[in-house]
């Protein structure tokens, strides 16, 4: 089946090479511009939207309600795409939540600003509790829209980062975008669609596609595995995915915790090639290829797809 798409986003986002941080590292290093996206301040959650709001449309509801960080880029343009269709879109969020498996991180996220200037003007509703753990967060989520259904509204729930096999589906076609051949793609990873979509449609090219993990949890490479695994159910991409590759190495602190050499890659893309890396996801994707180039582990020509969230910048 092909889902229908609400078109939101400007594709194909562009594609060229990066001659100074090449003869630097010594690769042939590419970026995929999804920072450029286009859709309301740009980034990797545009493209999962042009295929989640059919659903939304579809599901006749009054209101969405979806749930993340403040720092959030889903909720961001899930706000601005409701605005466009006429839906309320609430959202429960958490300044900084974390795994209480790995510990609360000691250094502070991201406070205000941002996404949160945006999200104000994208009408979206917040509803920001002190922060706690993933679970209380999709709990909380939970029983926002139980509480709305109840008072009688027509509610339909989103999927954190909308990670569900829609989100996951527009990066297998988004990996269509690609006109020449990569030894290795690397890209941020943290709900999962992202890169469940690009290497479910780029496995057995000979292209490596590496995960670069924004959180510590190692359960999100099954969140990935199942993504592929919807992929095929549901619209029938096929063959799914039996293993990722997800580095969590980098992750540093935490999710939502700039980490020191991802701190330092933002710095020096910006100056070299004047990219803008966020703190939270890009800066510690960039960081792990720089780390895994100087390792030998990556050769070649090596695209950074680069997955944008270029508001957060102005929240640290
Ligand atoms: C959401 C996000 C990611 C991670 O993508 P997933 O599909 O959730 O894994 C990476 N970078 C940025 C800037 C994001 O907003």
């Amino acid at each position: 089946m092909i889902p229908s798409r609400f078109e939101l986003c400007c594709l194909p986002t562009p594609c060229h090479r990066l001659p100074r941080a090449s003869a630097r590292l010594g690769v042939d290093l590419w970026i995929k511009r999804d920072d450029l996206t286009g859709f309301a301040g740009g980034g990797n959650k545009g493209r999962k939207l042009e295929y989640l709001v059919p659903e939304i449309q579809a599901s006749g509801a009054e209101v969405v309600v979806t749930c993340g960080s403040t720092q959030s880029n889903f909720v961001r343009q899930l706000a601005a795409a409701c605005r466009m269709i006429g839906v309320r879109c609430e959202a429960v969020m958490m300044h900084l939540p974390y795994e209480p498996e790995y510990g609360k991180p000691a250094s502070p996220g991201p406070h205000g600003g941002g996404n949160m200037v945006l999200n104000e003007l994208f009408g979206l509703v917040s509803h920001v509790m002190p922060d706690g753990s993933w679970d209380d967060l999709f709990a909380a989520a939970d029983e926002r829209a139980l509480r709305l259904r109840h008072a009688g509204q027509q509610v339909c729930q989103v999927a954190i980062g909308g990670s569900s096999p829609q989100g996951a589906y527009a990066f297998w076609q988004a990996a269509q975008e690609l006109d020449m051949s990569f030894d290795n793609v690397v890209t941020a990873t943290s709900s999962g669609s992202t890169l469940a979509g690009l290497a479910t449609a780029l496995q057995g090219t000979g292209c490596r596609v590496i995960g670069i993990s924004c959180d510590p949890e190692e359960e999100n490479r099954v969140d990935v595995l199942r993504l592929s695994r919807g992929l095929a159910d549901t619209f029938g991409v096929a063959p799914v995915l039996t293993d990722v590759d997800i580095r969590f190495e980098f992750a540093g602190e935490g999710y939502g915790v700039p980490s020191a050499v991802g701190e330092r890659a933002r710095r020096t893309l910006a100056a070299e090639e004047a990219i803008l890396l966020d703190s939270i996801y890009s800066a510690k994707a960039f960081a792990g290829l720089e780390a895994l180039v100087a390792a030998g582990e990556i050769q070649g020509r090596t695209l950074f797809w680069h997955t944008g969230g270029t508001p957060s910048i102005f929240a640290h």
